[in-house]
């Protein structure tokens, strides 16, 4: 007898597959052909054709970008786990809190459930080959047929997001598009590629300050869970060809050993399976530390990060490194030379878009296929973190109290807690309580505690070891809030409630809400009036009180595209003032008093504001600086008696350009002498100066190689003559102690306001930006 097959079924999977588009014929060229970019709609367009056509994928949108692109994620698994997502969804949630699943039952239900593997792409927008592996992945994860494809779609669930960074795709596509064929093919566009932060958009993953951070924490980790998220970069192009974990040290205390272990496994099975097919220049145990809480959010939660770097082309365009190019030496290893952790090291030659999509399609199967196989352990070892967590005995918790100086900044501090799904109780005082037996509670303290970073040094006695990014993230410092730890239990209730805003008649200079309602009345049209002697604000009229209109903001932006112009321009629009972006023309043109009251300029060199871009990096209109031009029509702006702020390194144009008398007392590079490296510094305050309205005489504040001068100017903030550091590191306290870090210059009848430090930092410091609201308004 023969066996009949029903035919409805086999013709239904035939045209399942059969309709899936391949990309060269839904993109018009093979993924990671030289010169080939992606148009945004056109990445979106093709996951959802994949979604139409396959039943082992959907495709979501979050939400929108900052401009407004659909920012979007794609769930990949078995047809049937896909049909039970919510099922899975509430395995994830269940083992994330040891407190309510018991051993007995997350026993079953490490059997039942699937790994959850996040991958993040193209973050950082020139970084453009991951949203091309995305692709190509999707399309051979759904129809290759292979046993390792079938193995991860049956025990994982991929949630993958082809770009955390839309609006960057589209401004890398645009700007390589136009520079194709011309001397400047292959660079970076002359602006952010994120609009407001640029490349620190992975700074951003505790403090949640941009739309895409808070979809992605929102919608994907704080739903999700996942034990794994995998974060595709790329990296310089002279060194290994791609970088995975091991990562250096050092590693932050409250990340969990178990996920520092895995990290290891996971990543060094990577090396292997790169190696295995024949790809040289893996680099392990290099360049990357896990110090900063501000690159990821994940290892604070449960999961692991997995980052690889790869070696970048120019864009999209080849580019041929010669032996004698190779890179000398990296953090970790020689490129030049086999090491244990650089065994095959790569030797030079043409290196092309297509070959980073090759390693990265290795690197993603290897990762999801060793998921698949650890599958149960992965979850096991998830809700044992967890356990681990709530376990934590030292300290008790900590306590914010009620009275606070600035309840703005404590609401914010809260609430960013809570973002990152720390629970906050109400302690019998009113005080907000975080308890430490909570999963997360390693979470809330990294963000509450100082941060102690080691001396670490290149070689015993020698020069610091430069970490990969920042060394604190202190938010009771950065915000200016009360938090002390309790060693003993405090009592608590119920859930924490922010208390309304008050509303007196009067507004106090120290709270950081004081401001937005000012400017909202600003906005409205409304004058406002401030107390002379203290900086407070009303509404109404008051007698002795002078009445104040809203400042006239100028906000130069260089044509070298500047994150802290960016992170300025974020700090201004969300605390409601209006600005002007100023070009070198417009200020080189002059009459500026006319226009203007304040004229800000964000953290940059003094010489890259002098003179900008050579007529070798960028086209034409994107060249030069201030110029002579430019300094000559910043002075008469302060001779009429304009306000001049200077934020950080831009404060060394004042001394350099401008005539500002101040000796600069940290050496620019002698990091034996003094190396700050992103910490927080104490200062001790003159609160009599108008500078420093609602901020107390003794505050930290954010140094990042920050500027400290020696002069006769009037200083409104100086460092203390010893016990300078305040959260992270600092090596040569003795360059600045008892020096000045906050200088207000008379020039003319207006002034230069000089800040060595960063105070609008990365959207974080409430503190200080106190300081710098008042250096607009005087
Ligand atoms: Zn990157």
């Amino acid at each position: 007898m023969v066996r009949r097959i029903p035919i409805p079924l086999l013709l239904l999977a035939w045209v399942a597959t059969a309709a899936v588009p391949t990309p060269k014929s839904y993109f018009g060229h093979e993924i990671g052909e030289d010169g080939s970019v992606l148009d945004w709609d056109k990445v979106v367009g093709y996951f959802q054709a994949l979604a139409k056509s396959s039943d082992g994928i959907r495709v979501e949108e979050l939400g929108r970008s900052t401009e407004g692109r659909p920012f979007i994620a794609a769930t990949i698994a078995d047809p049937e786990t896909l049909r039970h997502l919510d099922r899975y969804i509430a395995i994830q949630q269940k083992l994330a809190d040891p407190r309510t699943t018991p051993p007995a039952e997350a026993e079953t239900l490490f059997l039942e459930g699937k790994a959850v593997v996040l991958v993040t792409c193209s973050i950082h927008a020139t970084e453009i080959a991951s949203t091309h592996t995305a692709v190509e992945f999707a399309y051979r994860i759904l129809t290759g047929d292979k046993p390792h494809y079938r193995a991860i779609l049956k025990d994982t669930i991929v949630l993958l997001v082809p770009s955390l960074n839309p609006d960057g795709v589209d401004i890398v596509t645009r700007w390589y598009r136009k520079t194709l064929g011309t001397p400047f093919e292959g660079t970076a566009p002359p602006e952010l590629y994120h609009h407001y932060v640029g490349h620190d958009n992975n700074r951003d993953w505790y403090i949640f300050s941009q739309v895409e951070t808070r979809l992605t924490v929102a919608m994907l980790h704080n739903v999700w869970h996942p034990e794994i998220v995998y974060d595709v970069h790329q990296q310089g192009p002279d060194a290994s060809r791609l970088f995975v974990p091991p990562w250096l040290d050092p590693t932050e205390p409250n990340i969990d050993p178990i996920l520092m272990q895995e990290m290891n496994m996971y990543g060094t099975a990577i090396a292997a399976d790169l190696t295995a097919a024949g790809k040289t220049g893996i680099a392990i145990h290099a360049a990357y530390d896990f110090w900063t809480p501000s690159r990821h959010y994940q290892a604070f939660h449960g999961g692991l990060r997995i980052l690889t770097e790869s070696a970048s082309v120019r864009i999209a365009s080849p580019l041929t490194v010669t032996p004698d190019q190779i890179a000398a030496a990296a953090l970790g290893y020689n490129p030049r030379e086999r090491s244990w952790n650089y065994l095959e090291p790569w030797t030079g030659g043409t290196w092309r878009l297509k070959d980073i999509i090759d390693y990265q399609l290795i690197a993603w199967d290897s990762l999801l296929y060793n998921a698949a196989l650890h599958r149960e352990d992965l979850l096991r070892n998830f809700y044992r973190v967890g356990q681990r967590q709530v376990e934590r005995s030292q300290p008790w918790g900590f306590v914010i109290s009620k009275n606070q100086r600035d309840p703005g900044a404590t609401r914010k501090l809260i609430e960013t807690l809570r973002f990152g799904m720390v629970e906050v109780r109400r302690g019998a005082d009113g005080s907000a309580v975080v308890p430490m037996h909570q999963p997360y509670s390693g979470w809330a303290k990294t963000l509450l505690e100082v941060q102690h970073y080691p001396e670490d040094r290149l070689y015993p006695g020698g020069p610091p070891k430069r970490p990969y990014d920042v060394t604190a993230n202190t938010l009771p410092l950065l915000m200016g809030v009360d938090v002390s730890a309790a060693n003993q239990p405090v009592p608590f209730s119920t859930d924490w409630q922010a208390p309304e805003p008050v509303q007196g008649p009067v507004l106090p200079a120290a709270d950081t809400d004081s401001w937005r309602a000012v400017t909202a009345a600003w906005r409205a049209g409304r004058t406002v009036w401030r107390n002379p002697a203290t900086g407070d604000f009303s509404l109404a009229e008051r007698p002795g009180w002078t009445a104040r209109k809203p400042p006239r903001v100028g906000l130069y932006q260089p044509w070298q595209a500047n994150m802290d112009e960016g992170w300025t321009r974020w700090l201004l629009e969300s605390f409601g003032f209006t600005y002007t972006g100023l070009r070198n023309q417009d200020i080189q043109r002059g009459g500026l008093r006319q226009r203007f009251d304040a004229i800000i300029f964000a953290d940059q060199t003094a010489d890259g504001m002098e003179n900008g871009f050579g007529s070798d990096a960028m086209p034409e209109e994107y060249t030069g600086g201030l110029g002579w031009q430019g300094a000559a029509s910043l002075k008469e702006f302060a001779n009429a008696g304009g306000t001049l702020v200077f934020l950080n390194g831009a404060s060394q144009y004042a001394i350099a350009r401008l005539g500002v008398e101040a000796r600069t007392v940290t050496p620019a590079s002698e990091p034996d002498v003094f190396y700050c490296p992103g910490s927080l510094l104490n200062l001790r305050v003159d609160t009599r100066s108008p500078l420093a309205y609602g901020v107390p005489a003794e505050i930290a504040a954010w140094s990042e190689q920050s500027p400290a001068w020696d002069t006769e100017l009037p200083v409104v903030a100086r460092y203390p003559a010893s016990g300078v550091l305040a959260s992270g590191w600092l090596v040569g306290e003795k360059a600045i102690a008892g020096h000045a870090a906050l200088v207000d210059a008379p020039i003319g009848a207006g002034h230069a306001v000089l800040f060595g430090m960063r105070p609008q930092y990365r959207a974080q410091s409430y503190l200080t930006f106190k300081l710098f609201f008042n250096a607009l308004v005087r």
